[in-house]
């Protein structure tokens, strides 16, 4: 399962991609909307849209859509799980970078040394370099924020 989202969901987009989504984002991207229906077509995404209109033209053409209208980032994961039966990952050895949609890949504990400040060498085994950018990542405390995110979404799932 793969996304194209619209310049509006920023946010939801950086979601996707830490749990793993492979998701482009017209906010990263010079793209109109005929643009993002073409994406969709040509790669084979669900397009992600708060845009009623692109929605309409979207399925009209056959296209995979989602018209997103929760208010915050656990409501819109909410209604994915409903609508795409979307997987909620919150596993750090995630694969995609949250901020360019590239490739992570683990690294050992030495390829990164004087490249991220030393406490968090000190503290932390385990890291991943994006492929695209370069960013380093590692089990941070935005992964206590995601877990904690999963656990909302979940407990809103079994609520309704
Ligand atoms: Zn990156």
């Amino acid at each position: 399962m793969r996304f194209v989202a619209d310049a509006m969901l920023g946010k939801l987009a950086r979601w996707l991609r830490m749990m793993g989504y492979d998701t482009l984002c017209a906010a990263d991207m010079p793209v109109d909307d005929d643009d993002l229906i073409n994406i969709a077509v040509d790669e084979d995404r669900i397009l992600l849209t708060r845009d009623q209109e692109l929605y309409e033209r979207a399925k009209s053409a056959g296209v995979s859509a989602v018209y997103m209208n929760g208010k915050d980032i656990v409501d819109q994961l909410v209604q994915l799980v409903r609508e795409l039966d979307l997987d909620l990952q919150e596993s750090p050895s995630t694969l995609v970078c949250p901020s360019c949609n590239g490739r992570l890949v683990e690294v050992s504990k030495k390829e990164v040394v004087g490249m991220v400040p030393a406490t968090v060498l000190d503290t932390h085994d385990r890291f991943w370099v994006c492929q695209s950018c370069g960013q380093i990542y590692w089990e941070g405390n935005h992964w206590k924020k995601i877990r904690e995110t999963v656990r909302m979404v979940r407990e809103r799932l079994t609520q309704e």
